[in-house]
């Protein structure tokens, strides 16, 4: 931060975008200020769901131990008929990111207090205004300075900083502010989102089970800390004007079979779907993150996550430019990283909605019954695709076949000094080389190695579990995945990310990428 700039980036809204972006910017070392318009969290229950990558995100953060605590690990997805026919089940293959199970399910209020309450922790990076509404933002040569209102006492301030993050939800002004368009559609159906606290445990509540009809298709799906969730598609000749209190709710449930035995309704909330994204995410110094760049239909539960895996991009990315590590130009890597990214989940999220609604054709509907070879189940490929990088700072071609762009696995390791731990822990913050039973700088030249120091990278072998440690920059390969994942794609040595995505592979060139 220089004098001339109250923090080093400003962040606006403070949801869950915001805060991982404040926690990240804060891990790596610079300041950030929030600002937040509501006093309090937003109080509706909407993320249902996180997942493997999600937690590494949080485990890089450090948050990974207090947010597992509040979470309840997922069972399975089901999509079935009125009549009991089970049309579709995805059993979660085992995570291959170092969690124990593969997806969670979340309370968002419960998941946000906790995100909050560590940055807290680090009090001295980030500020946080509460009750302040952004309502201007002026960029130049220097930074960017944003204007806000007290809400409680219309007192007007502005901040000044180097950077800033829009990360203010669906209806962003930031967006408005500097001249983003948000182009996509709207769907016509709105939706009644009733969130219940649990009384009794009934059979398969664990499942999250999608109830496919033309008519009313529901989502059925237990919560984290005590919850349970049911969402309702209103026919065209209702209203939210039919359902102002939960005793107009109460029907929809007990046409379900739910009855006050089993939940109490503790708030229910009506949502259209959205499928848009804004036509850029930068604009010079200010960018969007989060809904304020993209907006999905909630079917593959990925809004959130999306919003929250831009934040950790474009934080970790931020934080070097700043610091003076990386050239400015790293910044565009953010969009052209991430954009696919939201763009793949929003496309997966429109077809499983379609699955629910009954919308797929016979063909469709056989296309994904069908089981391909060597996986678990048929939603197995689109569900684990990611993550991957489809573009950005890599080098080298993407592809099936090629270990560019992938995250690496994370097992267990063991090190030189006797630790046995998930690899992340052992790896450190920043870029790691990492070899096949060799030195990966033994097979750099000299300039190569030079722009890699310049960048702060380890050099680490990963030995077989059957070897002895020779030296400080060894790691034992405890659960046999690192070695044969290196071998699966042809690779002597990889260069990971901060983040862990692979960024270059001695197949393609181990230079730093440009
Ligand atoms: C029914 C439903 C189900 C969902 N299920 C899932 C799921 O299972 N998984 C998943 O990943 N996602 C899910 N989502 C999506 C998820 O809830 C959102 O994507 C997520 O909350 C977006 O986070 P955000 O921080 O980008 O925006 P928000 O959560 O909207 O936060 C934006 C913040 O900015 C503040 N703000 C706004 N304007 C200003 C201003 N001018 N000045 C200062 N502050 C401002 C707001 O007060 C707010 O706190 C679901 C959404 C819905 C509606």
């Amino acid at each position: 931060m220089t004098e001339s700039h109250d923090a080093d980036v400003a962040i606006v809204g403070y949801g869950p975008t915001g805060v991982i972006a404040a926690l990240t910017l804060a891990k790596y070392g610079v300041s950030a200020v929030a600002l937040e318009r509501d006093e309090d969290i937003y109080p509706r229950a909407r993320a249902v769901t996180v997942n493997d990558w999600t937690m590494r995100i949080f485990q890089d953060l450090g948050v990974d131990e207090r947010i597992e605590k509040k979470i309840d690990p997922q069972r399975a997805l089901r999509w079935v008929t009125y009549d009991g026919t089970e049309i579709m089940r995805v059993e979660h293959p085992p995570s291959t990111l170092g969690r124990r199970p593969r997806f969670y399910n979340i309370y968002q209020p419960t998941m946000e207090v906790e995100l909050r309450a560590a940055a807290r922790d680090h009090g001295d990076r980030v500020a946080v205004h509460y009750g302040a509404e952004v309502t201007g933002v002026d960029q130049d040569a220097d930074g960017v300075t944003v204007a806000w209102t007290h809400t409680a006492t219309g007192e007007r301030r502005t901040v000044r900083a180097r950077y800033a993050i829009g990360a203010d939800g669906g209806s962003s002004t930031v967006r408005g502010q500097v001249g983003c368009r948000l182009l996509g559609d709207t769907g016509d159906v709105t939706w009644v989102v009733i969130d219940c606290r649990v009384k009794r445990w009934w059979p398969d509540r664990d499942f999250l089970t999608f109830w496919s009809d033309k008519e009313r298709p529901v989502v059925d799906i237990a919560l984290s800390a005590g919850n349970h969730r049911w969402e309702i598609p209103l026919k065209p000749d209702e209203s939210p004007a039919d359902y102002p209190t939960s005793a107009e709710v109460w029907p929809l449930l007990k046409a379900l079979g739910v009855t006050e035995k089993d939940v109490e309704i503790h708030q229910h909330a009506f949502y259209k779907h959205h499928t848009r994204m804004a036509d850029t995410w930068r604009r010079g110094r200010v960018f969007l993150a989060g809904d304020a760049a993209h907006l999905m239909p909630p079917w593959a539960g990925a809004g959130m996550q999306t919003g929250m895996r831009d934040a950790h991009d474009l934080g970790w990315k931020l934080a070097r430019v700043i610091k003076g590590e990386l050239p400015e130009s790293w910044l565009d890597t953010y969009e052209a990283e991430r954009r696919p990214n939201a763009a793949f989940y929003t496309a997966l999220a429109t077809q499983l909605g379609r699955v629910i609604k009954q919308e797929l054709s016979e063909e469709e509907q056989a296309a994904m019954n069908a089981v391909p070879e060597d996986t678990v189940t048929p939603f197995e490929p689109p569900l684990t695709a990611p993550p991957v990088l489809a573009g950005g700072w890599i080098r080298g071609p993407l592809g099936d076949a090629s270990i560019v762009g992938r995250m690496i696995p994370q097992p267990i390791a063991g090190d030189a000094i006797g630790r046995m731990a998930r690899l992340d822990d052992l790896l450190g913050d920043g870029f790691v080389l990492l070899g096949d039973d060799v030195d990966p700088a033994t097979l750099l030249t000299a300039e190569e190695k030079a722009d890699w120091d310049a960048l702060g990278a380890r050099y680490v072998a990963v030995r077989p579990k059957t070897a002895y440690t020779q030296g400080p920059g060894e790691l034992i390969d405890l659960d046999e995945v690192l070695l044969p994942w290196l071998r699966r794609y042809g690779a002597r040595a990889v260069a990971l990310r901060p983040d862990r995505f692979v960024a270059a592979a001695d197949i393609s060139g181990l230079a730093v990428p440009a």
